[in-house]
Formats: structure tokens, C-alpha cells, sequence
């Protein structure tokens, strides 16, 4: 079976692991800030690592302070994390519609969607394309409103020249398999305000305070911590940690081999009438965590079962996260997004990781040729 995305795990990662599971720490140890630092040299700010992506969305909307009566705006297209996180700590999710031609949010339609409770715009770099920052950080800085950027999709990205994690206040990545490096579950959080940071770290460490310059309280001892603010447990563990910095010493081959796939199936596909292929902005360097194809919306359906059947495990990347069934309550519904709503019916994921080998590739642009020229 040939996946959308997956792992690429070698021997090094391997030993890495087991050296650690070998030594004398299994979770908080000398990895976490050592994969910190690396990871800082990635995405060009200063970054906590947490347990999921969704830990580092949450952590980064708690940084900020979200709270009821707060609004937060975002795209449909994305993984539902992206509100979830937001509603869970009472905010209420605000849709913005992406662009026609790429499913990044809007610049040009968020100002119509701010009101005096909204307190931040949340950006998607689907499928490791960086959305419109310089755009959306005019928009928010006009309004005094937080920008960040969920780039669960887009480690080793960069706009401009800038690497994805220095653009927005606070950025978010995610280590999941699919992902562009992985940890097995992990993400993190960048952000170049130390306070933010500090806000994210002390929520994903159980809101404790081990500072004694910001205590509140009279020190019986050494022991001393305080609680502030309520937080969870979203450490990432040392073992992880440990393959995490073994992945990052790959990223830029990776980058490399998923900017060859893409291009490879743009040259397959584009002069077919039926497919529109993925196109990027010339100021921006994707790593391409997804290949959104295109194809007419009457045949999705049935191209995703051949392939299916053929072995090649696609995807559909996203259903609209305003139609879930959670979003009624606040009055979302079909028809609200229309450029969301047409790319979900018409995109499917074809397989882009470092494991795929020509032979694979042959075999899924075939199906995809015969198909759409039938
Ligand atoms: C994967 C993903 C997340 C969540 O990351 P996890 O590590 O799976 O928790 C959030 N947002 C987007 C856009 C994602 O693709």
C-alpha cells in the first residue's frame, strides 16, 4: 500500500532513540532544550516543543490569553484543531474564506469578519505553502490583533526568504507522521516574544512557576513552585526528542525530494484540461507536506476509489471544518464559504514523502492519466 504521507525512518533515528532509552532520562532531560535549539536554527525564533500539534495550537491560544467571549478568525480548510483548540478555551471560531486559487485565508476578506472580540487571526499554510503573512500582518497590526500561523504543514517553509516560525507572534508545528519530520505524536511552538513563550511553556508544564522572581508567595524552600494560571502536561519526552533531532539532520533532503515529487507531477498533469495542479507563489519556498490535485467534482469520487483499489492510500484534505456538526451551534452552514466548499469537492492528495520511489510514482500518475482522459 502507498500512502499520501508517511515516515521516513532510517538507522540513525533508530540508534538515536535507543540511545536513549538506554540512559537516565525517558522524558524531561538534556534532549528537549537540545531539540529546542536546533529546531530554533530551522524556523528562525526561539521554540518550545510540546507533545501534539494540537498541544502547541491550545498552548499558543492560551499564551495569548484566549478566553470566553473572544473571537478567533481561521480558514475552513484546514484540520479541525484549529478551532477546537480555540472553542475548548471558550473563544468563539470565526470562518474567513480562502482564496480562489489556493486554499490559504483571504487577506482581502478578513477585515470584514473583525469585530471588538476579536482577539487574533490564525493562518494555515495548507500543504506547507505559507499563507499571506505581510498581508495579514498589516491587517493585524491595524486592528491590535495577535497573528499566528498553525504550520503543522509547513516546517522548513519559508516566505520571502524568512523561514516559517519567525513570520507571525506565535507559530505552531506538528510532528505526526504525515508530517515533515516526525516525532511519532509532537509539535512545538515558535515565537520571538519571550513572554509569549514563557505563557505557552508555564500552560504545557501544569501552570507551574519555578521562577522566583515572579513569585507571589513567601519561599518555605527550595521546593517551592506556584500555580499562576491552570496548565496541562504537554511535555514532549526526551526519547521523542531524541528523534526529532536525528529527523531535523534530513529536513533539507527531504524538502529536496518533496519539491521533486511535485514538480514531477506538475509535469505529468498540467496540460491536462480536467486537472489543475498545485502552483505556489514565486516568494515562497514550500516544503510541500501535501499534493493537492485538483480534478472535475464529479469524478472525485470515483478517481479516490480506483485508486484506493489500486493500493494508493489518497486523501481528501479538508472536509470544511465549518460543516462539521459542532459549528451549527454558531450558525455555520453549506453555502457560507463557497471557495472552501468547491476545493473540498474537487481535491484529492496524491502520495508526496521521501519514501516514494519512481516505480510508485509511474504507477499513480498512470492511473490519474488514464482516468482523466477518459
Ligand atoms: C496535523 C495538524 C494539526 C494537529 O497536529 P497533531 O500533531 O496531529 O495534533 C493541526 N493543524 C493542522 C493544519 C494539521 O494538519
Amino acid at each position: 500500500m502507498i500512502s499520501y504521507g508517511r515516515h521516513s525512518i532510517n538507522q540513525d533515528d533508530i540508534d538515536a532513540v535507543t540511545k536513549v532509552l538506554r540512559g537516565n532520562w525517558l522524558t524531561t532531560g538534556p534532549l528537549v532544550e537540545q531539540f529546542e535549539a536546533k529546531l530554533e536554527t530551522v524556523v528562525g525564533a526561539p521554540t518550545l516543543v510540546l507533545s501534539s500539534g494540537t498541544a502547541a495550537l491550545h498552548a499558543a491560544y492560551a499564551a495569548i490569553g484566549i478566553g470566553p467571549g473572544d473571537e478567533v478568525i481561521t480558514p475552513p480548510i484546514t484540520f479541525v484543531a484549529t478551532q477546537a483548540t480555540a472553542a475548548l478555551l471558550g473563544a468563539r471560531p470565526v470562518f474567513v474564506d480562502v482564496k480562489p486559487d489556493f486554499p490559504n485565508i483571504d487577506p482581502t476578506k478578513v477585515e470584514a469578519a473583525i469585530t471588538s472580540k476579536t482577539k487574533a487571526i490564525v493562518a494555515v499554510d495548507y500543504a506547507g505553502h505559507p499563507a499571506d503573512m505581510d498581508e495579514l500582518r498589516i491587517i493585524a497590526d491595524k486592528h491590535k490583533l495577535f497573528l499566528i500561523e498553525d504550520a503543522a504543514h509547513s516546517i522548513g517553509s519559508s516566505y520571502k526568504g524568512r523561514p516559517v516560525g519567525s513570520l507571525a507572534d506565535l507559530t505552531t508545528f506538528s510532528f505526526y507522521p504525515t508530517k515533515n519530520i516526525t516525532t511519532g505524536e509532537g509539535g512545538a511552538v515558535s515565537s520571538s516574544s519571550p513572554e509569549l513563550l514563557r505563557r505557552a511553556r508555564e500552560f504545557s508544564r501544569q501552570g507551574l512557576v519555578r521562577d522566583p522572581s515572579r513569585f507571589k508567595l513567601h519561599q518555605d524552600g527550595p521546593w517551592h513552585q506556584e500555580v499562576h494560571d491552570f496548565g496541562l502536561n504537554y511535555r514532549l519526552p526526551d526519547v521523542l526528542c531524541a528523534l526529532g533531532l536525528s529527523q531535523l539532520k534530513r529536513i533539507e533532503s527531504f524538502k529536496y525530494r518533496r519539491y521533486e515529487i511535485y514538480e514531477w507531477y506538475n509535469a505529468q498533469f498540467s496540460e491536462i484540461r480536467s486537472l489543475t495542479i498545485p502552483h505556489h507563489a514565486e516568494h515562497v519556498s514550500p516544503m510541500w507536506h501535501l499534493y493537492p490535485l485538483r480534478v472535475n467534482e464529479d469524478s472525485r469520487g470515483e478517481l479516490f476509489a480506483l485508486l484506493q483499489e489500486s493500493e494508493v492510500k489518497v486523501q481528501v484534505n479538508y472536509f470544511p471544518a465549518h460543516l462539521h456538526p459542532v459549528f451549527q451551534k454558531y450558525g455555520n452552514k453549506q453555502g457560507d464559504f463557497p471557495n472552501s466548499e468547491k476545493f473540498y469537492r474537487q481535491e484529492i492528495s496524491l502520495p508526496i514523502h521521501a519514501e516514494l520511489t519512481e516505480k510508485d510514482l509511474k504507477m499513480i500518475a498512470q492511473l490519474v492519466l488514464q482516468f482523466s482522459k477518459n
